[in-house]
């Protein structure tokens, strides 16, 4: 039975048979986990997100979040749901017993996120910040800080945000404008807004930590300028209990479309001369600090879009079933022929197949760049580190650009399925929908993320990780071109692949002929592309696994023709499983990968209309 949000059959596929995350308990920093610990872990994470965080979702978003007299609320089915959660232990999954965490590997963290994450994103985006400001006090904090700050928030006694945006500074974090003056104790006077700052305020927990950047006076203009603060809403006494408020004002909060429940605050820091932050880091080294937070909300924004994806999938899935109407299309005019449920109609399972295949190929791509983070942990020599942390580097734009763009596209598409009810309050997908909009746009809007892929992670390391990565499909492209099913869409796979690859050198080129806008331009599809390149390579090569249990499946049961199999497929839930990974490989290669070499062409002739109209053309 579906817990409508996530397939955890699937989730289990990804870790054990296509990653074989197994491997790490070989190595020092996992020794002490078994399968069966993970699987169990698993399970927990799936009730917590069934029973606790998902009954908050319509209750959130109905309540949202209010902001008066000066302070704000969230939703009150929050404090439950956060109190069971942190009890849990599931604000820090992945981080070191020594601080508080349970030390398992990220990509278990990330199946449990996506657990979360799809119950109720907006309940997520709570312990998801204090998780990542807790990890730049572990990171760069001193030891002092860290006593201070970072063990009650991995605990979950206070929670934390990411406070970059101001009124003038979205996009352009060099127009910062926050500034910090120095005081006598070498700490810093706080004056400046931010703006749009989740998790802002609230009353889930008694103190606020905000990482904050902010120029020190007389440091140069630009991101080259810019520290980044420790700057808690109430000030913390040396013996660790709370002070005095640190004149933290909030402005107020935004009223948005989607996650409601998540209070986006405009925060008013020294409006009475009285904010006190301290350095973090170096001076001038807050834009590098902050990366690691970024990074991580980037990832997380990915995941944002997985999640959304999948509890609307799993819901239209649901409906499909259920929902009674029109005739089966085999049965023509015949008069006396029962209406069917939609699921049988051709175009309800080519938009059901759509949503699926993108589903998983997202699952295996964001659970592959965890296990980068695992890997890149235990790796023997620092080549092989360099190298996991490479693919890492290159692959987070992708995954917080595609993932969220897609993730979007699949909640309307289960919109669709659903029809004029999904549109509707009384099904969830409407508030999939909503929720799921703002991620193309925070942590980084999409065009800027594919400005980033194409004009800097492209090129890292003087393109090694491109170059590593691409090798990594060329290999699965060698292994899998003979196969005996899936061979012909390994070669759909091998032309979209190299068109990819021309497409990059071509870029490089470009650049290098002075015609450095054609890139730019065409950055964002080119993030399509290489997202669709990779979702491509992952489905293939976990089809690969999958053909090869589904055969042994088929040999034990003795299904030795195409009719026993598929009646199998019907009875057996495990080789129902295995034929709809194969499936998505097939569809995916046919309805996507073959659309890739026609719009690297495209990209080559070099068109450039919205370059040249004029402004005024734009609207007459
Ligand atoms: C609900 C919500 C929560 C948020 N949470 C946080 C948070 O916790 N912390 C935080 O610091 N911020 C947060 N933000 C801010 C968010 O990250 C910014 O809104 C986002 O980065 C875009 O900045 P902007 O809104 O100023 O848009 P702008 O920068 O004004 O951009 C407008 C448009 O112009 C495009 N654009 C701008 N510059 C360029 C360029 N050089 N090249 C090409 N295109 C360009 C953008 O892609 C976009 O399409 C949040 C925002 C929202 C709405």
């Amino acid at each position: 039975m579906s817990n409508l949000l996530v397939n955890t059959r699937d989730q289990e596929f990804v870790l054990f048979e296509q990653l074989g995350i197994d491997k790490l308990f070989e190595t020092e920093a996992f020794k002490d986990f078994t399968k069966d610990d993970l699987l169990m872990i698993l399970n927990e994470a799936e009730k917590m997100a069934v029973n606790v965080v998902a009954p908050t979702l319509a209750e959130g978003d109905k309540e949202g979040c209010t902001f008066k007299d000066g302070k704000v609320t969230i939703p009150k089915c929050f404090h439950d749901a956060w109190k069971k959660f942190v009890e849990a232990g599931w604000l820090a999954p992945s981080e070191s017993p020594d601080v508080g965490g349970q030390g398992l590997p990220r990509s278990i963290a990330f199946a449990v996120s996506e657990l979360i994450g799809a119950a109720n994103y907006a309940f997520q985006m709570y312990p998801g910040l204090t998780h990542g400001a807790a990890g730049l006090i572990e990171t760069y904090g001193t030891e002092e800080q860290k006593n201070k700050y970072m063990y009650k928030m991995y605990a979950g006694e206070w929670a934390g945000t990411m406070c970059l945006t101001e009124p003038g500074a979205g996009s352009d974090l060099n127009l910062i404008k926050t500034t910090a003056k120095r005081l006598p104790d070498g700490k810093f006077q706080i004056t400046g807004t931010k703006s749009f700052i989740s998790s802002g305020d609230h009353d889930l927990t008694p103190n606020i930590i905000h990482p904050v950047l902010a120029r020190i006076e007389g440091d140069p203009p630009g991101t080259k300028g810019i520290s980044i603060f420790i700057v808690p809403k109430i000030k913390v006494n040396d013996d660790g209990s709370l002070g005095e408020p640190n004149d933290v004002v909030t402005g107020g909060i935004e009223h948005k479309m989607g996650i409601k429940a998540s209070a986006t605050a405009t925060l008013n820091f020294g409006e009475n001369g009285n904010c006190v932050g301290e350095l973090l880091g170096g001076e001038r080294e807050g834009m590098r600090i902050m990366f690691q937070m970024m990074n991580e909300a980037r990832l997380g924004t990915g995941m944002q879009g997985l999640d959304s994806a999948t509890a609307a999938y799993e819901h239209a899935v649901q409906y499909a079933k259920e929902r009674i109407q029109g005739n089966d299309i085999m049965a023509g005019k015949d008069p006396n022929a029962k209406p069917v449920a939609i699921i049988n109609h051709p175009d309800v399972r080519r938009k059901l197949m759509w949503m699926k295949s993108h589903i998983e190929g997202m699952r295996s791509m964001n659970y592959f760049v965890a296990y980068c983070m695992d890997k890149s942990k235990v790796a023997a020599t620092e080549e092989e580190k360099a190298n996991w942390e490479g693919y890492l580097d290159l692959m987070t734009t992708v995954v917080k650009a595609y993932c969220s763009d897609k993730g979007l596209l699949i909640c309307s598409t289960a919109m669709d399925v659903y029809g004029g009810y999904g549109y509707c309050q009384e099904y969830p997908v409407e508030q999939y929908l909503r929720d799921e909009k703002i991620a193309t746009i925070y942590e980084g809007t999409n065009g800027i993320q594919s400005l980033t892929l194409v004009g800097r992670s492209l090129g890292q390391r003087k393109g090694a990780n491109a170059m590593n990565l691409f090798g990594e499909i060329q290999k699965n492209i060698k292994k899998m071109k003979e196969h005996k099913e899936l061979g012909k869409f390994t070669a759909i796979l091998e032309e979209a692949a190299n068109a990819c690859m021309d497409i990059t050198m071509f870029f490089v080129q470009a650049g290098k002929a002075g015609n450095f806008l054609l890139p730019i331009l065409n950055a964002y599809k080119f993030m399509e592309i290489f997202g669709d390149v990779l979702l491509g390579h992952f489905l293939i090569d976990a089809a690969g696994v999958a053909a090869e249990k589904l055969d042994a499946i088929y040999k034990e049961k003795g299904a030795d023709t195409e009719e026993k199999q598929k009646a199998l497929c019907k009875d057996d839930k495990e080789a129902a499983f295995y034929s709809g990974r194969v499936a998505s490989a097939k569809f995916f290669a046919v309805e996507i990968l073959t659309t890739v070499k026609s719009r690297c062409e495209a990209i080559k002739m070099d068109e450039k209309s919205a370059l040249e109209l004029s402004e005024e053309a734009f609207a007459y």
